[in-house]
């Protein structure tokens, strides 16, 4: 049993009895962590005084059998790290988080750690703190986690037949875009317009996805979303909600 110092962002929280509960932890060097943490909902013991919610970030400490062990590890303490009040102001931006933090918990393995990709989740949550609109952060994030777990989809040329030019569908299945003459044959695709096209093959040309101040479009979001629900086997709960508010561009 070892004792485990890491950072932390809370992806989910699952009452486990009437004084526990179950927080799933994506942590910087030890990547997702089932932890349970005892007493955290009566407030008894000090170290769990303030109580914590989905999205916290903190420093925590937890008891650990090893990444082998099936038993949970065991939270013994919490700290906020920062304030991310900004975060519940708006719903809009509770959604995007919740929606990083259901991709996250669901595209990466227990004890995977991926430093870069919990930086990227950090800094997003921090960004949505004062976010006028938040389909540019969550859209980097979408870029973000598919780089990170090497699922990243082709956007400049047809990934069958290597044509630049015609593309006018995307396929999870083929992991990127298809062009018309390539399309007929394909069950599962998906079809995209030119603007998102151009978008798309844009944010394989600059390395730091979709960060330029135009702003990413609408169709490059539900077009990540579509290959994020493959990979995940089914749609983000928040997947459709934050769809229809870029689609129809809700100002609030
Ligand atoms: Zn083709």
């Amino acid at each position: 049993m070892s004792l485990i110092h890491d950072e932390a962002v809370v992806l989910g929280r699952i009452d486990y009895s009437e004084t526990s509960q179950v927080l799933v932890l994506f942590t910087r060097e030890h990547g997702k962590v089932r932890t349970i943490a005892k007493g955290i909902k009566r407030g008894t013991k000090a170290r769990f005084a303030v109580g914590v919610d989905l999205l916290d970030v903190g420093h925590v400490v937890f008891s650990s059998h090893g990444e082998r062990s099936d038993t949970l590890a065991t939270l013994t303490e919490w700290k906020p790290s920062r304030s991310l009040w900004g975060l519940r102001e708006k719903l809009f931006r509770i959604h995007a988080g919740q929606y990083a933090a259901e991709v996250t918990a669901h595209l990466t393995e227990d004890w995977d750690a991926h430093a870069d990709l919990f930086d990227a989740l950090v800094s997003t949550l921090v960004a949505l703190t004062d976010a006028p609109e938040p389909l540019d952060l969550v859209t980097r994030y979408q870029f973000a986690i598919l780089d990170s777990i090497g699922s990243l989809p082709r956007f400049d040329t047809c990934v069958l037949c290597d044509r630049k030019e015609d593309l006018t569908h995307f396929s999870s299945f083929e992991g990127g875009l298809i062009c018309r003459h390539c399309e007929p044959g394909q069950v599962e695709k998906r079809e995209i317009s030119a603007g998102t096209v151009k978008a798309l093959g844009a944010s394989m040309v600059h390395d730091d996805h979709c960060s330029q101040s135009s702003g990413a479009p609408a169709g490059v979001f539900t077009v990540l979303n579509y290959h994020i629900a493959h990979l995940m086997g089914r749609e983000p709960v928040m997947g459709s909600t934050l769809v229809s508010r870029f689609t129809q561009r809700v100002v609030e």
